[in-house]
This record gives structure tokens, C-alpha cells and sequence, in this order.
């Protein structure tokens, strides 16, 4: 039998007005595949993340996350269904320490509407496990905001992942990381590819996502231009035109 995709898109949309920021895309992902999504500033690629995250109602078409709509489903329900998503900015909780950092992702998961109000041995166990994974427990006591940048974003992944989620949108992971910083979150991200979870990632950096993705889709002016081999790309006559500006 047919292996059931775990998000598929089918003619999705998202309308601002007359502009199509989202302009009917058909996509299926099928569970393990790492995807990494590039395309010029403007492409929609965060308003196709709001889409599948539920966060933005699609205008048109229709999302199935484990062959279920989305349609109505809050972005906090889809995290309890196994949908982690990050986000570029991180340093909202920076006056809190790397630890108080996890222990409120563990019982706030996802902006739970009614938050777990007592920190439990079994909460701090697990920050524990998580944050030595991540090499990041000789910072526990640090302030996130003093973190060097690799750390926070190592952070980022960790509070994700601690909920254990079938499926992972990153937003722009390696985004104002310096090269070598980078090479470092291509190891942790291959690392994590190997537990069988799914990753869909948006990122300009062209080298993170030739390291890490089975799978490439490039977006221009909302639509998908190429799903593809990400060592296809650079050969490809569309995607060439757009970044060269003629398309
Ligand atoms: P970047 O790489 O710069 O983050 P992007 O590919 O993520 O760009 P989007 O942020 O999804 O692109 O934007 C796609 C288009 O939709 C842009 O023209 C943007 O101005 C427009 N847009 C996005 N959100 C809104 C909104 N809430 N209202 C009106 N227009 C919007």
C-alpha cells in the first residue's frame, strides 16, 4: 500500500489583496524527508510556513497534515499533533537562563493555552537529557542572551525537539551564523535527520541546504519553481533566470 504523505499540499494559496503571496502549490512530503525551501526575498516562502503551521488560512486549496485538513486547526493543536515549528527571532526569552529557557518549553510546549503550572523532577530530567544532547548543559545556568549565536540556535532545536515532534519547520537555522558555525549546525542537523523525524526548513544559505536536504523546492513570486535534487538546482535553466533577475 501506498505510504501516506505526512503534509500535502494541493493547490495552495494565499491572497493579500491582489497579490498571490501563495499562488497554488502542490506538494506531497512523505515522513523522514529533510526539505530544504530557498527562493529570493519576497518568494513566499514564510507565508507558505504560516500555511502549513497553521497560523495563516489558506485562500484557496487544501492542506492535510497526516491525511487530516488543516483547515480550523490552530497552530497549537497541530503542535500537539507533532508539528514543531522555530522561528528566526529567538531572542524573546533572553533575560531567561538557558535552563528556565527549556523548563518553560517543556511546560508552555507550543503556547499551550492552559500552561503546566509546577516544574517536576521528570521536567527537569528531561531538560537535562536534552540540553546535554545538545552540548549546551555547561551553559545551563547562562543567560540566552549571552549565548553565542551557535548556541541559541542549537537552543532553538532543542526546545523543539524535546516534545519529541514527528515533523520540524526551521525557519532560516543557520541565518547570521559565520561558515564555520554553520558546518557545525550541518552536523547537528544530520545528526538529528538520522532519528527518522521530518524536517522542512527555509534557508538562503545555499551550502546549509545542499548539505542537508534529500529535497529542494525553490519559490519565486509564490509559486514552486523547482522540487527537485538540491544538486539540480545550480543547473536549472528556471531557478538560473531568477536569481540572475530576468525571470
Ligand atoms: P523573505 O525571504 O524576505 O523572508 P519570503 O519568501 O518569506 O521572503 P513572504 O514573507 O512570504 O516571502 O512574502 C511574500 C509576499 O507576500 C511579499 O510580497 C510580502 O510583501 C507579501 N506579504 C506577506 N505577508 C503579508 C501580509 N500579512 N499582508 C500583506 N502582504 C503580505
Amino acid at each position: 500500500s501506498p505510504v501516506e504523505s505526512i503534509l500535502e499540499c494541493r493547490g495552495v494559496s494565499r491572497h493579500y489583496g491582489a497579490l498571490a503571496a501563495v499562488d497554488g502549490i502542490d506538494l506531497a512530503i512523505s515522513a523522514g524527508e529533510t526539505v530544504g525551501i530557498g527562493g529570493p526575498n519576497g518568494a513566499g516562502k514564510t507565508t507558505f510556513f504560516d500555511l502549513i503551521s497553521g497560523l495563516t488560512a489558506v485562500s484557496g486549496g487544501q492542506i492535510l497534515y497526516n491525511g487530516k485538513t488543516i483547515t480550523g486547526v490552530s497552530p497549537h493543536q497541530l503542535f500537539h499533533q507533532g508539528m514543531a515549528r522555530t522561528f528566526q527571532v529567538t531572542d524573546g526569552f533572553g533575560s531567561l537562563t538557558v535552563m528556565q529557557n527549556m523548563l518553560a518549553s517543556i511546560i508552555n510546549g507550543g503556547g499551550a493555552e492552559r500552561p503546566g503550572l509546577f516544574i517536576t523532577r521528570k521536567h527537569r530530567d528531561l531538560a537535562c537529557a536534552v540540553l546535554a544532547d545538545y552540548g549546551l548543559l555547561n551553559s545551563a545556568d547562562d543567560l540566552v542572551s549571552d549565548l553565542p549565536a551557535l548556541d541559541r540556535k542549537k537552543l532553538m532545536v532543542a526546545t523543539a525537539v524535546v516534545h519529541k515532534p514527528q515533523i520540524l519547520l526551521l525557519d532560516e537555522p543557520v541565518g547570521g551564523l559565520a561558515p564555520s558555525e554553520v558546518d557545525a549546525f550541518i552536523e547537528l542537523i544530520l545528526g538529528l535527520r538520522k532519528t527518522g523525524i521530518t524536517i522542512v526548513f527555509i534557508e538562503h544559505v545555499m551550502r546549509f541546504l545542499l548539505a542537508v536536504a534529500d529535497r529542494a523546492l525553490i519559490m519565486h513570486q509564490g509559486k514552486l519553481i523547482y522540487d527537485g535534487a538540491p544538486k539540480g538546482i545550480a543547473a536549472d535553466e528556471t531557478v538560473k533566470s531568477v536569481y540572475l533577475g530576468s525571470a
